[in-house]
């Protein structure tokens, strides 16, 4: 009896065992299940490959995005799908992480679809272990075709947008090489026009009707000549080969060279020239640039100044500068156009300006030789009058 009862028993154990295994089992299905349902509705492609780069699972949203079957794409190699160079990206990423060498977190690969349709998608990957091994990958991919299309897109517009500037700046190129060579032929023959007509002036064998229209042509040539070499300035300006002659120079004497140079001018229009400058010590600067920039300033002063008004220059120095500044008392600049006068053919009105000649060349000239000089220029005016600053360094030098 002893015996039947010991059999009995281990029956009713392996029964129990067999139970709790069948539950484990159905749990487990159950739990797969799920996660397979999860794998193949998921919204980004899922998949995982073997040891030689086939797929062996892929979900719902990787088989869309190439556009096999479940069975035209598991069992196949990665090859078939990735473009050569993503292929070759994409090896040596699977060698490194078979070796448990570290990979970058995500990579773009280059897609071939089973339609020959190019897409490309973002994918993460990390390794399948079993114990130390590595048995396989299991990837998440993004399809990032439309932003990279964009991308590419963007890319071929900046190419073109690159181009366009290039085609831009050889057209600038040409535009001054231009400008250049007719202010250079043009030069020659207005300098001979003014020559020869000096000439006939002082052989003084005119009447007075004569006389006067040969100062009419020499004022004209004059005013022909500064356009001229304003245009050759820009012209120099722009291919940077303004070469400035740098020697100690007396900024007194350019000052009294410039306010002699215009005097006839403001003669004419009996302007008060106000001289307030105090002896400043000699600079490193080019004479004739400083003088050019000063009879400009000053030219333009009468020139906006109504007749008898006044026009007052003024220089001091400080430890580190000398400030120069030339104010008149004409029609004034507005605020917000005090910067953009010293921008190259800025003229405030143009009607005005036309009256008085010039092709709004002037002060961009100025500004590029005041800073030549490592100094600053800049226009003030409060509605009637306006005031030219001028600041150089004096370099801590001692000449
Ligand atoms: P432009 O040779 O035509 O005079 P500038 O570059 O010397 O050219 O001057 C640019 C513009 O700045 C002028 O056309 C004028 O409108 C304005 N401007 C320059 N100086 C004065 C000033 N002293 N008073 C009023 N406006 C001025």
């Amino acid at each position: 009896m002893r015996g039947v009862h010991g059999i009995a028993r281990d029956v009713t154990e392996k029964k129990r065992m067999e139970q709790k295994l069948k539950e484990y089992h159905e749990k487990l299905m159950e739990s797969e299940a799920r996660y397979r349902d999860l794998f193949n509705n998921a919204t980004d492609p899922m998949y995982t490959l073997d040891t030689e780069g086939c797929f062996r699972e892929i979900n719902n949203a990787g088989l869309r995005v190439l556009g096999g079957t479940l069975e035209e794409t598991i069992g196949s190699n990665i090859s078939k799908w990735l473009t050569p160079e993503s292929l070759r990206i994409a090896q040596e990423r699977l060698g490194r992480q078979f070796r448990h060498l570290p990979v970058p977190k995500t990579i773009v690969y280059e897609l071939i679809c089973k339609n020959g349709e190019h897409r490309w998608a973002e994918i993460s990957t990390r390794a399948i272990k079993s114990g130390d091994k590595v048995i396989g990958i299991q990837g998440n991919a993004r399809d990032v075709t439309e932003k990279r299309r964009l991308e590419l897109q963007l890319k071929e517009y900046h190419e073109k947008l690159q181009k366009s500037y290039e085609d831009l700046i050889e057209a600038d190129r040409m535009k001054t090489e231009f400008v250049s060579n007719i202010s250079h032929e043009l030069l020659t023959p207005m300098t001979s026009i003014k020559g020869f007509t000096e000439l006939l002036y002082d052989e003084g064998r005119m009447n007075d009707e004569q006389k006067k229209s040969l100062e009419i042509i020499l004022r004209n040539s004059d005013r022909l000549i500064k356009l001229i070499k304003d245009l050759l300035d820009v012209a120099a300006l722009e291919k940077k080969k303004f070469g400035l002659n740098f020697e100690p120079v007396s900024l007194n004497d350019i000052i009294s060279k410039s306010v002699q140079y215009v005097q006839p001018m403001a003669i004419g229009k009996q302007i008060n020239m106000i001289q307030n400058v105090a002896p400043l010590s000699k600079i490193w600067g080019d004479e004739e640039r400083l003088i050019q920039v000063m009879t400009n300033l000053i030219t333009n002063a009468i020139k906006f100044t109504p007749e008898k008004g006044t026009i007052t220059v003024c220089a001091d120095e400080t430890i580190e500068d000398i400030r120069i500044s030339v104010a008149d008392t004409g029609i004034g600049i507005p605020a917000d156009k005090l910067c953009c006068i010293f921008d190259r053919f800025y003229q405030l009105d143009g009607s005005n300006s036309r009256k008085h000649g010039g092709i709004g060349l002037g002060l961009s000239i100025c500004k590029s030789i005041v800073e030549s000089h490592y100094g600053s220029i800049w226009a003030e005016s409060e509605g009637k009058g306006s005031t030219f600053r001028i600041v150089l360094p004096r370099l801590g030098k001692e000449v």
